[in-house]
């Protein structure tokens, strides 16, 4: 039987644990924090989103699809694994959460699962040093050391350093030969630096956004908007974040642009119909009740438009800049939201670096890496969660006697 030890008592690292220990293995798992699961009780404002029923690799950000959509195909059996532990949902739109809708009663299912098992939970273990023998590892903090056969590393990315995850691992994992890809933040708010931004914010409107990453068209999102003080926030602005992220940290250019309306596709006749319709008024009455107030007031600055002017004194030519900027205001991204906003990382060990059926790394024999420590992240929606259960199960599937 071999000693196999988890660092990190996370979504993938707990999940990888209860595997082991389902096949009689002598599992110790490390934890840094005084309890199990610190960030899953953050997850989903409290809720835990915590899969998806539509997992697919358009969904993440990896630097090998190839090998994600290997390890993904395990999706349905980890789902069975999740609900043989007593994880009940409740779905929403595709999105599952624990029926209860508390994230708490995930973190307590682990920690029942965890106590009935025969895993040897150390809590308080902060992994400073990981040693390399001829015999397996030696798993080293301030005051005490830990051996073992086969070495499990799912300590998370960077995201929410609070939560225990602060990427203390990767430079051991760099002395290893591994390709470690640029961490920076994700699911994260975009920052912008304009003046009127003080002027939007609180406003929330339904919008799609267009990126544009070097002049070139990258990917459109539809959802809300929340126009902030800094920039833009909201599900659809964190789903663009990852790739803004890894853009900005490249030193090029990232443009959004924001369709306020997107369900009208011609706004300019739309608005010169709305003038025949209301015959009378200024600029701001035309735009009553399709555009927030106080961003009609943003718009009319950014063309310099009189927002009193007599819809009748305006020329063809300035409605039809009202409409395109309506349709297509663009700003210009100067940076993403920190670690301690951000709810994952983009980047990480590169995915080439492991057997996808294993994830075992190929350069170090019993090493075995999962979770959010690797170069995947996903989209809102549970895809982030769903990724560590599903890469925690199967290295705790693929470690044999
Ligand atoms: C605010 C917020 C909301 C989120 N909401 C969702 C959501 O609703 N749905 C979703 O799918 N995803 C969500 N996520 C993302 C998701 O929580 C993570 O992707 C996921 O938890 C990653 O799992 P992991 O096991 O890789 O890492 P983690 O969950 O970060 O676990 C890593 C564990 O390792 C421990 N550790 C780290 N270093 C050491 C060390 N040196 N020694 C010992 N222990 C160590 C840490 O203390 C931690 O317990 C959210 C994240 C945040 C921050």
């Amino acid at each position: 039987m071999k000693k196999i030890v988890v660092i990190g008592a996370g979504a993938s690292g707990v999940i990888a644990a209860l595997k082991l220990a389902s096949k009689g293995h002598a599992v110790y798992l490390l934890e840094r924090n005084n309890f199990i699961g610190k960030k899953l009780l953050v997850t989903g404002n409290g809720h835990c989103n915590y899969w998806n029923s539509n997992i697919d690799i358009k969904y993440y950000n990896t630097d090998n699809l190839e090998s994600l959509a290997k390890i993904l195909v395990r999706k349905e059996e980890v789902f069975t694994f999740l609900s043989n532990l007593g994880i009940y949902p409740r779905v929403k739109n595709g999105l599952y959460y624990p029926y209860s809708n508390e994230a708490l009663s995930i973190q307590k299912i682990f920690e029942s699962q965890l106590l009935n098992s025969n895993i040897k939970l150390i809590t308080n273990f902060k992994v400073e040093k990981i040693i390399k023998n001829t015999n397996g590892f030696i798993c080293v903090s301030a005051d005490k050391d830990i051996s073992c056969d086969t070495l499990i590393i799912a300590t998370g990315g960077l995201a929410y350093p609070k939560t225990g995850s602060d990427g203390i691992l990767y430079p051991w994992l760099k002395t290893q030969g591994l390709k470690i890809n640029t961490l920076s933040p994700a699911l994260v708010p975009l920052y912008i630096e304009e003046d009127f931004s003080k002027k939007w914010a609180g406003i929330r409107s339904e919008a799609s956004i267009r990126l544009y990453i070097a002049n070139s068209y990258i990917k459109e999102e539809v959802g809300e908007i929340q126009l902030t003080k800094e920039g833009i926030s909201g599900i659809c602005v964190f789903n663009i974040s990852s790739l803004v992220s890894k853009a900005l940290t490249e030193k090029k250019e990232v443009i959004v642009s924001i369709d306020f309306l997107p369900s009208i596709k011609d706004s300019s006749s739309f608005l010169l119909n709305r003038i025949n319709l209301l015959k009378k008024g200024n600029i701001e009455q035309l735009l009553y009740s399709l555009i927030n107030i106080k961003l009609i007031d943003v718009l009319c600055q950014k063309i310099k438009l009189d927002i009193n002017l007599d819809i009748n004194k305006i020329s063809k030519s300035k409605i039809e800049e009202l409409a395109n900027l309506i349709k297509d205001f663009k700003v210009k991204i100067s940076k993403v939201g920190d670690y301690n906003q951000a709810q994952v990382s983009t980047g990480g060990v590169s995915l080439s670096e492991i057997n996808p059926c294993t994830l075992e790394v190929l350069k170090v024999p019993n090493l075995y890496l999962c979770g959010e420590v690797l170069d995947v992240d996903g989209i809102c929606g549970g895809y982030n969660l769903a990724f560590a259960f599903i890469s925690g199960y199967v290295v705790g599937d693929s470690v044999n006697d």
